[in-house]
């Protein structure tokens, strides 16, 4: 099976659209993701999974803790500035939440201790112990599906 087939095959389950953040000795980095889920309730735990060449990698394995930061359809330009799809530089203002740097006006702010850690193939999977959140009234969420941003607006889903 070639790696195109398998990308079309995932793309075919429309996700959300994350920003995770982290800060390693006063700078703060963030990178876009989907692949996120719920995990337990008690105790509360997400997880995420970060691919071997992210330098993202290598920053929650020094800071063992990361936030989750849940785009609106409004924010697809922060997307696109964490994904490197944007190549220039851009001065993007944090908040904090819990000693870790979050997006403002996202719709859904997590903040995780790392419990756990597993590498798998060529991803590691950093499972997060929730130690906060910040849940806002935005009820347009920026998806991801079949390689593509979209909007439950641009489906003509009622929102
Ligand atoms: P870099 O490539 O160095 O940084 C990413 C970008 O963020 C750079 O342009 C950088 O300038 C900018 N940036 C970082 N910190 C700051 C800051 N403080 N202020 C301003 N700008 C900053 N990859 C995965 O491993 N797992 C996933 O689940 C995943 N899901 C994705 C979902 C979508 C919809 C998309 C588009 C991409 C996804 N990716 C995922 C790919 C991932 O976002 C990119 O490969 C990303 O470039 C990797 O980031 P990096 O940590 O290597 O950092
Ligand atoms: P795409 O067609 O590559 O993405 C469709 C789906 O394939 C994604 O939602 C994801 O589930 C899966 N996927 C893509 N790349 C993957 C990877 N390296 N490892 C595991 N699963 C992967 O969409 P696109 O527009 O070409 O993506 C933009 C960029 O973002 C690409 O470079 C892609 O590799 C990267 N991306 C990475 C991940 C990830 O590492 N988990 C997820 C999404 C997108």
């Amino acid at each position: 099976m070639d790696d195109r087939q398998f990308r079309n095959a995932m793309g075919n389950f429309a996700t959300g659209v994350n920003v995770i953040t982290t800060e390693v000795d006063g700078d703060v980095h963030g990178m876009t993701a989907n692949a996120f889920m719920s995990v337990s309730l008690d105790p509360k735990l997400i997880v995420i999974s970060i691919g071997e060449n992210a330098s993202m990698l290598d920053k929650i394995r020094k800071s063992r803790k990361y936030a989750v930061n849940i785009l609106s359809n409004d924010q697809k330009d922060l997307s696109m500035i964490f994904a490197g799809q944007i190549k220039e530089k851009h001065h993007v203002e944090f908040e904090w939440l819990s000693d870790l740097p979050v997006i403002k006006d996202c719709s859904v702010q997590i903040v995780c201790d790392v419990v756990n850690e597993h590498v798998e193939g060529d991803h590691t999977l950093f499972i997060g112990k929730v130690v906060d959140l910040k849940l806002e009234d935005c009820s347009d969420p920026l998806l991801f599906y079949k390689g593509q941003y979209q909007s439950l607006e641009k489906t003509g889903a009622v929102i």
